[in-house]
């Protein structure tokens, strides 16, 4: 725009001279300045589901207004996570309730309890990514511990106040953000007690942590070692209040269809009519887990009440796994194609490699996380080479070389027994 003379920003009322750039409309001009800050304004107000995070400019920061409604929350998570249709609807209104709580001030006496998720599903069908993309959103901090590093206080291991050490480390050791952050514990079906009859002979280890992680799930004020690790009497604690944030559990329970068979067979007996009792879809039991499957698998009922909100992921057939390589934003294919990208070379992958790469997953039980490590195996070599052949400008995977690569690898020993 050409520097007229005497033109003056409608906004900050600096003239042409000081800025770099008036931009004139009829009756109003504005200035570079003011419009780099409106559309920081507009950011923060209204977020934005386009090309990246909501408030990506902002540095690690709670979106204070919650502007997002649950279908806006599914809608965002659609864009990562492929299918698990039912986790990612109950987990929309989990987050939106969780937000509504924070916001609340206490009508009637009505306290909203938190609604902290468990979550059921097999080892790679998305559970750690459905949670960390919802912190994603929300711009909170975000921990991951595994449950059964956690041992019950004076055993060795850790106590599980680690995990706020964590979150607090995701924090930059900013307490009142790491106070509205989200922990995932994975695992958690690893702790449960061996039998559902506490009388029996039981696993006094699992259900001590089950014990110990009651405090942190209701919301407590918790002493924390900031830098992680075993409490120490030398070392300076942090005080921390788990109230606001949200846990998510995730554990494959394996073997819980039986547990949910037993209990709808002696539930329906006398109840359901035998309509309905056919309409169950018996190859997909997991769909109708609840608390009290939990429980037969060994979680103490103290802990399921702080866990309310039960729901679970199915296993990922070869469609989904087929669309996990190349729809979701960050899908597999896209970033190697990016990797290769930055050396310039265009990668072509052929579209039976990627039934293969699907078919190799399947095979080895390894979800969806098996398609990253069957893609490393095939692409190492290539990855390792290229960059250093300034001649070649394209790259294309044929169906051939990414067998030759796999048999050639250890890939046979990834197996899941
Ligand atoms: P889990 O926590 O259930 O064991 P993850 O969420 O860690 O599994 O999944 C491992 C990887 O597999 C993810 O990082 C992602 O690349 C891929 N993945 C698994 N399930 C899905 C899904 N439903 N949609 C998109 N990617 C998925």
């Amino acid at each position: 725009m050409a520097k007229e003379k005497n033109l003056q920003c409608s906004f900050c009322l600096k003239n042409n001279e000081q800025v770099r750039m008036m931009v004139s409309g009829a009756k109003a001009n504005i200035c570079d300045e003011c419009i780099e800050s409106a559309v920081n304004i507009i950011k923060q107000e209204l977020g934005s589901f386009g090309d990246d995070l909501p408030t990506k400019d902002l540095g690690l920061k709670p979106t204070m207004k919650f502007e997002y409604k649950p279908i806006d929350i599914k809608t965002y998570l659609d864009q990562y996570v492929i299918g698990q249709e039912d986790a990612k609807k109950v987990l929309s209104v989990a987050i939106y309730n969780h937000y509504k709580r924070l916001g609340q001030q206490v009508k009637d006496d009505v306290e909203i309890e938190k609604s902290n998720i468990i979550m059921v599903g097999e080892t790679g069908t998305g559970k750690t990514l459905l949670a960390k993309t919802i912190a994603k959103l929300l711009n909170v901090p975000f921990a991951i511990a595994d449950a059964t590093v956690f041992t019950e206080a004076g055993y060795v291991g850790e106590d599980v106040e680690s995990i706020l050490s964590r979150l607090l480390q995701a924090a930059d050791y900013n307490v009142e953000l790491a106070e509205k952050g989200i922990v995932f514990i994975d695992e958690i079906d690893k702790i449960g007690r061996k039998s559902d009859n506490p009388s029996i002979t039981r696993d006094v280890s699992g259900e001590g942590v089950q014990q110990a992680m009651l405090k942190l799930l209701e919301g407590a004020e918790v002493l924390v070692p900031p830098q992680g690790g075993r409490k120490h009497p030398d070392q300076k604690m942090v005080k921390v209040n788990t109230q606001n944030i949200l846990f998510i559990c995730g554990g494959a329970f394996e073997g819980i269809d039986k547990m949910i068979a037993r209990r709808i067979q002696s539930s329906a007996i006398g109840f359901k009519s035998r309509n309905e009792q056919t309409s169950l879809d018996k190859d997909n039991l997991i769909q109708y887990v609840n608390s009290q499957d939990l429980r037969s698998y060994g979680l103490i009922p103290e802990l399921l009440g702080r866990l309310p909100v039960v729901t679970y992921l199915t296993s990922l057939n070869a469609d989904s796994l087929r669309r996990i390589l190349t729809e979701p934003k960050n899908a597999l294919i896209k970033q190697y194609k990016a990797l290769f990208d930055y050396e310039g070379i265009t990668l072509i992958i052929e579209d039976d490699v990627l039934n293969f790469i699907v078919e190799k997953a399947i095979e080895f039980k390894l979800g969806g996380r098996g398609l990253r490590s069957i893609c490393e195996l095939i692409l190492t070599d290539a990855m390792y080479e290229l960059p250093s052949d300034k001649k070649q400008k394209s790259f294309t995977l044929t169906l051939p070389y990414a067998r030759e690569k796999l048999e050639k690898s250890k890939f046979a020993y990834l197996k899941v027994a």
